[in-house]
């Protein structure tokens, strides 16, 4: 069975419910503090940690005194934003006495499923990591309408977990995992310790409640579950109500375990292997070189562009004789790629007006064969 210290970068999700009082409609102040301690700790292990928390349109319908009935789309948008300064004031006040640095993350459905917005907030998730900072992200409810929206951050959890090629995602719950029925209503209900393979049978025994505060029932956290493992990360379902939670599950708190399907980087490749490529870049000797010890591509390696391609898109990738030798994400179209090739990455601001990626194709966006 997975523990969190086999974990190198933790996704975090917090429900709701963890967070604010349903009866006050308040921030549990003293939860998010022994969570913060949590995360230092996790931190000190060297781990990089994000949190995908729930909790603006709680906090934001408590401050309106809007009804605790189910709020029209305008009602909850404005909660939101109410609710949104506070929930990233509180996390950040939490987090600093431990010397952590927060950055507040919003997002849209729209973020993930554009590749060209995808790999901006890719890129941007990467280094906050890369500078220590915990991203603390949620849905950009205030603008997000219903069609392009989550609506529940189990899959946004997920997504985010994909995005950053996390090896686990861990959401908090106020249930302690994944079991055969709902345990409030089977005496005869069994809880799953791992999950190796989302079967239609368990797919079947996901019910659909939530609780009161949070959108997300069994059936989304499920969902989250496949999108994870499907990208080699693993995802524990465990009861975050008591104060550590995260350290109570390494100390073995009850939870269920999905199992991820490969790694994140072999599951990323095989991503990129199976997208179309629209295009090609030939390189020269001394860039193909470069790629088999590993290195990102630059724009002064490619000699020929074939397009046409759009930033985002999957190109071929061409030794000087024309043999593919992998495809990767290029960070630029095949009209910006024409004008930087053979340049350095320091010309690339005069050649196309704007400042840009030093890389054509990042490493991380690579699938050599
Ligand atoms: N994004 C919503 C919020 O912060 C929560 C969605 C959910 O509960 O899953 O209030």
């Amino acid at each position: 069975m997975a523990t969190l210290s086999d974990g190198k970068r933790i996704v975090v999700k917090i429900g709701s419910a963890l967070l604010v009082d349903r009866a006050t409609g308040k921030l549990r102040a003293e939860w998010l503090h022994s969570l913060a301690q949590d995360v230092a700790w996790l931190k000190g292990q060297g781990k990089d940690v994000v949190l995908v928390s729930s909790g603006s349109i709680a906090l934001g319908r408590g401050v309106l005194g809007l009804p605790a009935t189910t709020l029209a789309l305008e009602q909850s948008q404005a909660a939101a934003a109410v609710g949104q300064i506070r929930l990233a004031r509180a996390y950040e006040e939490a987090l600093e006495p431990h010397g952590i640095t927060t950055a507040q993350v919003l997002v849209t459905l729209e973020d993930s499923a554009d590749r060209r917005r995808y790999l901006n907030s890719r890129a941007t998730m990467e280094q906050l990591l890369s500078l220590g900072v915990v991203p603390i992200v949620n849905e950009n409810d205030t603008v997000a309408t219903d069609e392009i929206r989550f609506g529940d951050n189990d899959r946004l959890a997920a997504q985010i977990a994909v995005t950053v090629a996390a090896d686990q995602l861990i959401l908090l719950s106020d249930v302690d995992g994944f079991y055969s029925a709902n345990p409030n209503d089977d005496p005869d209900a069994i809880r799953y310790e791992t999950v190796t393979t989302i079967t239609p049978e368990i797919e079947a025994q996901a019910g659909d409640a939530g609780s009161g505060l949070s959108k997300g029932g069994m059936k989304t956290k499920l969902m989250a579950a496949k999108t994870a493992t499907a990208a080699g990360c693993a995802m524990a379902i465990s009861e975050g109500s008591p104060l550590r939670p995260l350290l109570a599950l390494e100390n073995g708190a009850n939870a269920t375990w999905f199992t991820a399907q490969s790694d994140p980087q072999t599951a990323r490749k095989l991503w990129i292997t199976a997208m179309k490529p629209r295009g090609s870049v030939t390189l020269d000797a001394g860039a193909v070189a470069a790629m088999s010890r590993g290195k990102s591509l630059l724009p002064a390696g490619v000699t020929a562009v074939q397009g046409p391609f759009a930033r985002g898109d999957s190109i071929s990738i061409l030794t000087p004789a024309g043999h593919t030798i992998g495809y990767g994400l290029t960070r630029y179209s095949s009209r910006e790629a024409e004008i930087i090739k053979g340049h350095q990455s320091s010309e690339i601001e005069e050649l196309l007006g704007s400042p840009g990626r030093a890389a054509l194709i990042h490493r991380d966006d690579l699938a050599l064969s």
